[in-house]
């Protein structure tokens, strides 16, 4: 008589908790169908969405990365002094002069291969590209994938799957391993939305001279527009670098250094003013600019990594009109290095030129590079507000 009242009781406790199981469970799945804002699908190898920072408001249809070669930071402010109208215009918008290269290298190409797939050089990330004058072919090797052992997708990767047009003009031969590596048989998969194809790098071009690579870019930028397309491109001026080689890096009012930045800077203007001209790329198209190292230890060459005056460089956003604005200002998460600071790979956040991919990936409204691990959150223009066209 003692146990019937407790089994029955135990019954009761039993179908009490059910029942309350039951309501959290069925409560659980509805808020989180209803109110969750958490992207459930988070993994950066998957991402169809950018992570971390709010998506740019109004995204620009086209974006140019442009790097100058051996282009340093005080030869800019001495631009900027002299009142040359290709980089005034191109600094009124976020920038900084106290950019870096990698922490580990001042050469060309790993600094390259760094902007456009958002990786460093060392690491388990790192694309571990050294190569910098004679390239391995395909068959020795020669691509991106192969040196670092797995896929290194790149931001031409990330465009051309979403259906931008992709450009990659350069004024140097090594620049073939670009091609190399995103041609149709060495490109992956297209696994976001249409098929776009393996082959990642729509236009590839080559010119001696920086007025060539001008010539092409605005050619495809005129194309794109007319055919209504999107477009991600990357241009590469080595002018200054090959005058730096020739006749040292040379601070000197009236050297052949601050001659060629003269040269560079007329370029600049001539596409700002191409853009501003053209009513389908006027305030629809941005450039990021930067370069790949600075010049002057050795006084001829720029191979001294832990030297300032090859580790400083500029990183500039141009998006048409607007205010210069200082880019650590608007870049809460990065430190800004003093002078003669380098910051190694864990001894800081600086903006760096390997921010550059990923960064123009965020002004065209698109995720960044899949497994990147500079700029891969996408904020450094987080505290910027898009002056309206
Ligand atoms: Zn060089």
């Amino acid at each position: 008589m003692q146990a019937q009242p407790q089994r029955i009781s135990g019954r009761a406790v039993g179908a009490v908790m059910f029942i309350a199981a039951l309501a959290v469970t069925v409560a659980w799945i509805v808020l989180r169908v209803f109110f969750t804002t958490e992207p459930v699908e988070s993994a950066p190898e998957d991402s169809t969405a950018p992570l971390g920072a709010a998506s740019i408001a109004r995204p620009f249809d086209h974006v140019v990365v442009l790097s100058i070669d051996g282009l340093r930071p005080d030869a800019v402010a001495h631009a900027l002094d002299l009142g040359r109208a290709g980089f005034t215009a191109l600094l009124k918008g976020p920038h900084t002069l106290e950019a870096r290269t990698d922490p580990d290298s001042t050469v060309t190409l790993p600094n390259h291969v760094g902007m456009v797939t958002g990786r460093l050089f060392r690491g388990p990330q790192g694309h571990n590209w050294l190569p910098n004058v004679l390239l391995p072919t395909i068959a020795e090797g020669g691509t991106l994938h192969a040196a670092h052992g797995s896929y290194v997708p790149s931001m031409w990767d990330v465009a051309h799957d979403h259906g931008l047009m992709t450009a990659m003009l350069a004024s140097k031969g090594k620049f073939i391993l670009f091609d190399n590596s995103f041609r149709e048989e060495q490109g992956r998969p297209d696994a976001t939305g249409a098929d776009d194809g393996t082959r990642k790098i729509d236009l590839v071009g080559f010119a001696l001279r920086g007025e060539g690579v001008i010539r092409k870019i605005m050619a495809f930028l005129d194309d794109a527009a007319a055919q209504g397309r999107r477009s991600l491109s990357f241009i590469h001026l080595a002018d200054t670098d090959v005058t730096g080689h020739v006749r040292a890096w040379d601070m000197t009012p009236g050297s052949l250094y601050l001659a060629c930045v003269d040269r560079m800077d007329a370029l600049v203007d001539r596409l700002v003013r191409h853009i501003e001209a053209n009513p389908a790329l006027r305030g629809r198209t941005a450039i990021v600019m930067t370069s790949d190292h600075g010049g002057g230890a050795p006084p001829s060459s720029h191979t001294v990594p832990e030297s300032p005056l090859n580790f400083r460089i500029p990183f500039v956003v141009w998006g048409g009109d607007g205010e210069p604005v200082d880019l650590y200002a608007i870049s809460p998460s990065r430190t800004r290095p003093a002078p003669t600071e380098r910051m190694t790979a864990t001894g800081g956040s600086p903006i760096r030129n390997a921010d550059a991919g990923n960064c123009a990936l965020w002004l065209l409204g698109l995720p960044p590079i899949p497994t990147s691990t500079v700029g891969v959150e996408q904020d450094l223009l987080v505290g910027w507000s898009r002056p309206l066209p």
